[in-house]
């Protein structure tokens, strides 16, 4: 075998949620694995997201368990126990944004939103707040304002912990190329230097978000397999108080509001929801227009004239769906030695590695693996969107 020829259990690519999670769950199974990055971890999705870990509610607001609602139901509580160092991968060293969200109608029509969920057996279900436990910001809401124990979490704490508990495993690799034949993958991870390593992996392993579609038509996959589902999300910084939680009007989530601190210590507002699945066809400016009306209606009382306003648009990379609609849970394609998968939520990363986990190890026979792994540079956690200072 040639020297820089590596046999592994696993090679994975793509190192969001979905990458970090899998090497983890693998390597704590014994799985001899290495995840390769292209350009920073998190770097799609999972930098860009609001970082909520959702119970399911927002899939319930019609008042029916269905099945998006069930795959994530049993996540806060998991991802709980890791944030708290209760379970593994042990989490505690990442940073909570807020414990809870909030929840409340733009309405004083009923407080029916305490009930949903409950109803439907969800385990996170809202609790009615009385109106001196509400948060600043929702002081002056007409209608029913309750919490939710959804917890926010800072996304890039997340990373940097899954990625720590694997030093020497979490490759930078932005010239890797793919490659199979009938009886094997190759992964050459830097295809520009003859010396390179080449690894030959059991399993491989796509997380790259929306780089899996071309990745599966490097391996020569089945095409069409893949779906973006874009967003165009606002962004506001400035004075701003602190706030974590869904806007809702009938069972729509008319915003979805997360607060986060920059690196210059500004407090910074996320805000998603339909305001933003409808903006992907407003202009940036013609957005924010929008989302000043949004806002005002959806937080009456609150100041927002001093905040700076910008957006930014995200795609949403999911396996393809019928009617290119949200699939319900976490997915996977195997196609022999090649497992692609998709979480579809932050939120649904521990389930999405469980069940990639489940088909590596039905492929991991006898044969010996080569333990010795080279010394390749490390990959690191890239930046929020809030942090590019050409968006404002
Ligand atoms: C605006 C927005 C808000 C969201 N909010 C939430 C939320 O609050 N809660 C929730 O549960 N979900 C949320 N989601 C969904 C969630 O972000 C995604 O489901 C999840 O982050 C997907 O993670 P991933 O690891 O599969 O992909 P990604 O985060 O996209 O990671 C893919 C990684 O692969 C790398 N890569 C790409 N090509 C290659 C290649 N050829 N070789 C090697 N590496 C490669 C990329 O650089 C990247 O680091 C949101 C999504 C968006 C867009």
């Amino acid at each position: 075998m040639p020297a820089h020829e590596h046999h592994l259990d696993a090679v994975i690519l793509g190192g969001g949620i979905a990458g970090l999670w899998t090497l983890d769950t693998l390597r704590r199974r014994g799985v001899h694995a290495v995840l390769l990055e292209r350009a920073a971890l998190g770097q799609g999705q999972t930098l860009w997201s609001q970082g909520i870990i959702h119970g399911g509610l927002k899939y319930t607001l019609s008042g029916l368990l269905n099945p998006a609602a069930q795959a994530v139901r049993d996540m806060p509580d998991r991802w709980r126990a890791c944030l708290a160092g209760k379970a593994e991968p042990d989490l505690s060293r990442a940073k909570l944004r807020a414990p809870h969200c909030h929840l409340w109608r733009t309405e004083s029509l009923s407080s029916k939103v305490a009930m949903i969920g409950a109803k439907v057996g969800l385990r996170v279900t809202p609790t009615t707040l009385h109106s001196g436990e509400r948060p600043e910001a929702l002081r002056h809401v007409p209608g029913t304002v309750a919490r939710l124990e959804e917890q926010v979490i800072d996304v890039a704490s997340v990373l940097s912990a899954l990625a720590a508990r694997h030093a020497g495993r979490v490759w930078l690799a932005p010239r890797a190329s793919v490659d199979r034949d009938d009886t094997r993958v190759r992964v050459t991870v830097d295809a520009a230097a003859p010396d390179a390593p080449v690894l030959l992996p059991r399993t491989l392993v796509l997380t790259a978000g929306a780089g899996n579609a071309m990745l599966r038509d490097r391996l020569g996959l089945q095409p069409n397999q893949t779906q973006v589902r874009p967003l165009h999300q606002v962004m506001m910084r400035g004075e701003l108080p602190e706030l974590n939680g869904h806007c809702v009007d009938g069972s729509v989530t008319r915003v979805t509001i997360t607060t986060a601190k920059d690196s210059a210590g500004r407090t910074v507002w996320q805000v998603g929801g339909q305001l933003a699945e409808e903006g992907v066809h407003r202009t940036p400016e013609d957005l924010i227009a929008h989302a000043k009306r949004e806002l005002a209606a959806c937080l009456p009382g609150v100041d927002l004239s001093r905040a700076e306003w910008a957006t930014y648009r995200a795609d949403r990379a999911e396996m393809k769906a019928p009617g290119a609609l949200r699939p319900d849970d976490a997915t996977l394609l195997v196609e022999g030695p090649v497992i692609s998968a998709w979480p579809t939520k932050l939120a649904l990363a521990p389930r999405l590695a469980d069940l990639v986990t489940e088909r590596a190890m039905s492929a991991i026979g006898s044969a010996a693996v080569d333990q010795r792994l080279p010394e390749w540079e490390a990959a690191g956690v890239g930046a929020e969107p809030w942090e590019d200072q050409h968006a404002w």
